[in-house]
């Protein structure tokens, strides 16, 4: 819509209908935009900020096209610590779609040690020195919930796999506080140069809240934050961490994790893999662990838990579990939150709504990886894949988000692949009948979001009273042809008011007074 917008103090207080373009009023300056439509600020309901910190500052691997390819990318990397680090390669995209092995680091990295992360994060990739760093040998046993890869003589490959990888990630140099503090706040803005104006931060580590607390006590995150902190080997409760209100910073829950992701097989599956019969996946959490870490929980009173389940068997477990916390005393109030919910039986589609549990799904992730589900799950399963229109059908709360770094942080795209559910590099919406209305797919981004959160009544509209976190974009994507969403550009961001990113050709008109 064009407005004109009068914001006193991070709030709205004024929205008038405008001719054409957008003005927007604050305590620092009269910002216009000649032909803007104004929307409200995007909310990324599932992501990881430091991950993309991370990521914008370490050797990415995304478009490599082999593992040849990668290590040659990561020759040309600083070292972190003495360690070569790199993230996001993905065989499923290289001329050989096989796992690489430690032989191609070992030949560039015969004594650095070397670690690749792929693209999902559940795998690691590793040369010998990293083995070795590790303590990891022949005779090394598979961790709970983990898996060394191993080749016929018993030696690792230099692949491991979920819970496997934290032999060698702890091992890891650690950050100091200046180095998090610049990850969250590069990743913060990079955030406002998308329109994100809040962020639901995943797994959150203790180590990293020092950092980032001091940015927002110091108005220097561009975004808003909602953090869940790691809970999966009771991270919190060693760290003696509670839940904490604040306008930009609120430790709001917990994660955890009850399986792994479906490209490295880790989804937990009712039936065995389609193109891999010996296994169903990795349970990483039982039924009566997370009642246990929900009762926690509630007795801390966080206000949600979050926790991952991607396949069927999963989302099951996660959804049993769900219905116990829920007659727990004071399991009606928390917020619960089923975080990926990739792939459903038909028999738990209804338990969402009668449950009151919000589906966190990632529709980038439907377009990324539709290939890659087909081969895993096989024909009959398939339509149970990123179902977000069976799923509101039947009255679940559903929320947007892209899991990045994991995908780019990117609502258009988000948007675009709702509406559309068109996979990369094609041009047929894949299983089309789970599409979005272009509504339903920005609220997701928005309003509903806040919706997690329970700060919808003041965040997700632009009315008088609520938040000012505003996107300024160059055209109407409410009604603009489906081709055009991805096309939308960013003028410009507030959040709380103030502007947090400005596209270089904008200018601000009229400076304060
Ligand atoms: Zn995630």
């Amino acid at each position: 819509m064009y407005a004109d917008i009068v914001v006193e103090r991070g709030r709205i207080r004024s929205v008038q209908p405008a001719e054409h373009g957008t003005t927007i009023h604050t305590d620092n300056g009269v910002f216009t935009f000649p032909g803007g439509h104004v929307l409200p600020g995007f909310v990324d309901s599932h992501a990881h900020l430091f991950g993309l910190g991370l990521r914008l500052t370490t050797t990415s691997l995304h478009t490599a096209t082999s593992a040849a390819d990668c290590v040659q990318r990561m020759t040309q990397g600083p070292l972190q610590g003495g360690w070569a680090r790199a993230m996001g390669w993905n065989q499923e995209l290289w001329d050989v779609a096989a796992f690489p092995t430690k032989d191609t680091l070992d030949a560039v990295f015969p004594h650095t040690p070397a670690v690749a992360r792929r693209v999902d994060g559940h795998a690691l990739w590793v040369n010998s020195a990293a083995l070795r760093a590790a303590g990891i040998n022949d005779t090394t046993p598979d961790p709970v919930g983990g898996t060394i890869l191993r080749d016929g003589d018993g030696h690792a490959t230099g692949i491991l796999i979920d819970h496997a990888m934290d032999l060698v990630e702890r091992c890891l140099p650690a950050f100091t506080d200046e180095a998090m503090t610049d990850l969250y706040r590069i990743a913060a803005d990079h955030c406002a140069s998308k329109g994100i104006t809040e962020v639901h931060d995943m797994d959150v580590a203790p180590a990293w809240l020092g950092p980032l607390r001091a940015l927002a006590e110091r108005g220097a995150l561009a975004t808003r934050v909602q953090a869940y902190v790691g809970g999966q080997h009771d991270e919190w409760i060693n760290a003696g961490l509670l839940p904490a209100g604040g306008e930009f910073l609120r430790l709001h829950g917990v994660k955890l994790y009850a399986d792994g992701a479906l490209g490295s097989r880790g989804a937990y599956l009712l039936a065995p893999y389609h193109d891999e019969p010996s296994t169903s996946g990795l349970e990483l959490l039982t039924k009566h662990r997370i009642v246990q870490a929900g009762r926690a929980v509630i007795d801390a009173g966080w206000w949600a838990l979050a926790v991952h389940a991607i396949g069927d068997a999963a989302v099951r477990t996660v959804l049993d579990a769900f219905a116990q916390i829920r007659t727990l005393p004071g399991g009606a109030e928390l917020t619960l939150r089923l975080e990926h919910a990739q792939h459903v039986h038909p028999d738990d589609v209804h338990r969402f709504a009668e449950l009151r549990v919000h589906a966190m799904v990632q529709p980038t992730h439907c377009t990324s990886d539709a290939p890659m589900a087909e081969q895993r799950l096989g024909p009959e399963r398939l339509p149970w894949a990123y179902r977000w229109r069976s799923l509101l059908d039947a009255n679940a709360m559903l929320a947007g988000s892209s899991d990045f770094p994991i995908e780019p942080a990117d609502p258009m795209a988000g948007i675009d692949a709702f509406c559309r559910r068109i996979p990369n590099g094609t041009t047929q919406s894949w299983q089309p009948q789970e599409r979005l209305t272009r509504d339903e797919a920005i609220k997701a981004f928005t309003s509903w979001g806040h919706r997690v959160t329970e700060v919808d009544h003041r965040r997700g509209r632009i009315a008088e009273g609520f938040d000012a976190d505003l996107v300024v974009v160059d055209h109407d994507m409410t009604t603009c042809a489906d081709d055009d969403i991805r096309a939308t550009a960013i003028l410009a961001t507030f959040t709380a008011g103030t502007l947090r990113y400005q596209r270089p050709d904008q200018h601000e008109t009229r400076p304060t007074a």
